[in-house]
């Protein structure tokens, strides 16, 4: 039984703040990841987790045992990092089997562990090679074999596919996904890419500036952004985020103008996602405006606009042509908009 709790956990250097009051319980076997922009807290976090931090306030329990005072190698968690920190002179066999000596596990189980953690992650070719003699990919994948063949109670990592290129990347991610469903281990996962995070997560952390901007599975923090920081942050394009103002329940800013908005007169920022409007015949839309930019993704064409002073992206058909400047006009229906409070960022609706 490993739930990991974070009771108002905060780091400070001085008057600097790392990361402030976090507090969260990650269930047995939940794949948590911690996802943000660079410099918001996540390693620190992280690192408060595996002891290479102390917390400046707050407890942190594995299990039921309060860790504050214990030695990383006493907390039972394997890291795997973005660096795989692997030694160029032993082969695979020998990195993977390294934590076992260091742990005096009894070498009678050394070489059944060690070949069933190769398997795990395709490296039972691999096993007489020394690091320099394999790929990015492979390298990584010898770093989460060292990481599993220990049978931690939690495994951290920390942006551990950065390194490699975007098709193995996705291929790796899959691994790992899978590997830890198959391994029931509680993970935490420290990623800056809100892709990495939806497909992985079983629950997202979304942080800002050292402090947890909203915490939910992936759908939820998708359809429901607590702020406009998240609506901003998370989706590929983000959230379109629109400045104006609501007058007895319509909303009307630069270039646009939508009925049936639930919200209270006064300035708001609007929300909707580009997959959710469609473009509208004969100027009947809630904006009408030139086109900014056309992009053409193949299955889909994005285009953008500028309305409520901002660049607003729309999908449209994939065999939707036009050019830059052509005026369109794009439906928004009130049922798909998001409202925030335009001075806090906060989710109205
Ligand atoms: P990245 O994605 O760039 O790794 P991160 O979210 O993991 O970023 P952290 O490494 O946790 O960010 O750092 C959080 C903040 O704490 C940063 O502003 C960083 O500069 C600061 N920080 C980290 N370590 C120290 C330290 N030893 N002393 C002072 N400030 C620190």
């Amino acid at each position: 039984m490993a739930e990991i709790r974070l009771e108002h956990v905060s780091k400070r250097w001085g008057s600097f703040v790392g990361v402030n009051d976090f507090d969260l319980t990650i269930a047995d076997r939940e794949f948590l990841v911690l996802l943000g922009p660079s410099g918001c807290g996540k390693t620190t976090t992280m690192r408060m987790i595996a002891g290479l931090e102390d917390a400046t306030e707050g407890n942190i329990v594995i299990g039921d045992r309060v860790v504050n005072d214990l030695d990383p190698k006493d907390r039972d968690v394997a890291m795997v990092f973005q660096s795989y920190g692997l030694y160029p002179n032993m082969n695979v066999y020998e990195n993977i089997r390294f934590p076992l000596k260091v742990r005096k596990v009894d070498p009678a189980s050394h070489d059944e562990r060690v070949m069933r953690a190769a398997e795990m992650v395709e490296l039972t070719e691999f096993l007489h090679r020394k690091p320099a003699e394999l790929s990015g990919g492979q390298r990584q994948r010898v770093a989460l074999a060292r990481a599993i063949v220990r049978e931690p109670t939690v495994f951290l990592m920390d942006e551990p596919l950065s390194n490699l290129d975007a098709k193995l990347r996705v291929s790796t991610r899959a691994q790992i996904k899978n590997l830890q469903h198959e391994l029931k281990v509680t993970t935490i996962y420290v990623t800056h890419d809100q892709i990495e995070a939806m497909t992985l997560a079983d629950r997202v952390v979304v942080m800002n500036k050292g402090v947890v901007q909203q915490v939910g599975t992936p759908t939820e923090i998708y359809d429901n952004p607590a702020n406009t920081f998240v609506a901003g942050f998370i989706g590929s394009p983000a959230m379109n985020l629109m400045e104006g103002e609501v007058t007895q329940g319509t909303f009307r800013g630069r270039n646009v103008e939508i009925a049936g908005i639930e919200a209270p007169d006064g300035p708001v920022t609007l929300g909707f996602r580009a997959e959710d409007a469609t473009l509208a015949e004969g100027g009947a839309g809630q904006i009408t405006a030139p086109i900014y930019t056309l992009e053409l993704l193949g299955d889909a064409t994005m285009i953008s606009v500028r309305a409520g002073g901002a660049l607003v992206a729309v999908k449209a058909h994939k065999e939707f042509r036009a050019e830059i400047g052509d005026t369109v006009s794009i439906a928004i229906p009130p049922g798909i908009c998001h409202v925030f409070d335009t001075q806090s960022g906060a989710r109205l609706d």
